[in-house]
């Protein structure tokens, strides 16, 4: 029989773990294989971890596995060792809050074995329950980090997705830090079959992400992917020296033409600002890479595990 690893991250998630386990194991036991649950305790602040350790307690006949970490190191690190954690010829990654619905479960297996996908992923098709505002900034960008780098990935994309071994592998091959997953699944490439549902709201507790954590997220995802706005800032750089040259020819002949009365402290203090305000963005993205850079070379571990139950 085909095994299957289930895994979940989970951040102070204490009102939604009941339910959502029992939930997913009704469905899980509809399943013709055999399952392992991962559980990754992200360092939560409330009972998580103790309502994990009960779910285990009370499910003894079930192979669950919980990772506590040393403290909430993010998502992408839950991500990532669970996958490293998980022995499964497949693997799914799922949220505690019943946004991504189990029963998907049954028919992700069957594109898997049947019509031999090595991944099947969700994509919502609204963004209901989600404030406006969000939803705009949230297409503007799939619709940039699409253009600008080489991966593609769909608006609306989940992180729950079932994966080929192989495919789990290669993902934890790659070894970087600043891991943007939905940017990784593209980037390992394998044959994806993409699968709508509609959004569902979280069924307790609150999202953990703000709108600013939204926005530094993006950010990640377009630095780890592409170095584009580097080359845009050189962009800037042509441009601005440009019209600098044709001004200077400009500003040459009036001088000849009418002399040169100390004049035009509006158009310098403009041109300043805006030559002053272009450097430092440049500067800014260019510390953006460093940055980045830095943290990399430091070969830090994304996480580390205080105990496993
Ligand atoms: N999560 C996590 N670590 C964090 C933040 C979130 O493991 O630092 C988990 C969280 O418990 C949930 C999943 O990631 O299972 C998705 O989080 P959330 O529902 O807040 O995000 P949303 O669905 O709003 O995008
Ligand atoms: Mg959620």
């Amino acid at each position: 029989m085909k095994r299957l690893s289930i895994i979940v991250p989970c951040y102070n998630e204490e009102p939604a773990l009941h339910l959502f386990f029992n939930v997913l194991k009704q469905e899980v036991s509809k399943l013709s294989v055999s399952v392992e649950y991962i559980f990754i305790n992200d360092g939560s602040k409330d009972k998580t971890l103790q309502i994990l350790k009960e779910i285990k307690v009370n499910n003894l006949e079930l192979q669950i596995h919980i990772i506590n970490f040393s403290r909430n190191f993010g998502k992408e690190s839950g991500i990532l060792a669970g996958l490293k954690e998980s022995t499964g010829d497949f693997v799914v990654l799922m949220d505690a809050d019943l946004q991504d619905p189990p029963y998907l479960l049954s028919e992700m297996l069957r594109q898997m074995e049947e019509e031999d996908y090595d991944s099947v992923a969700t994509y919502r098709v609204d963004r209901k329950g989600e404030p406006p505002i969000r939803s705009f900034f949230a297409r503007k960008f799939y619709q940039l980090i699409n253009k600008i780098s080489d991966v593609t990935i769909m608006d609306g994309a989940r992180d729950y997705r079932m994966m080929s071994r192989v495919m789990v592998d290669s993902i934890i091959s790659l070894s970087e830090y600043h891991r943007f997953s939905k940017g990784i699944f593209a980037w390992v490439g394998f044959n994806t079959k993409y699968m709508e549902f509609e959004n569902v709201e979280r069924i307790a507790g609150e999202t953990k992400w703000s709108f600013w954590k939204l926005v530094r997220y993006a950010i990640e995802g377009i630095v780890a992917f592409t170095t584009a706005p580097l080359r845009i800032s050189i962009f800037f750089g042509f441009v601005v020296s440009f019209m600098a040259f044709f001004y200077m020819v400009f500003v040459v002949i009036k001088a000849l033409l009418y002399g040169d009365p100390v004049a035009g402290y509006p158009s310098m203090m403009t041109i300043i600002l805006f030559l002053g305000g272009i450097q430092l963005l440049s500067i800014g993205v260019l510390g953006e890479y460093l940055a980045k850079t830095y943290m990399e070379v430091k070969h830090r571990p994304n996480y580390i595990i205080k105990d496993r139950y």
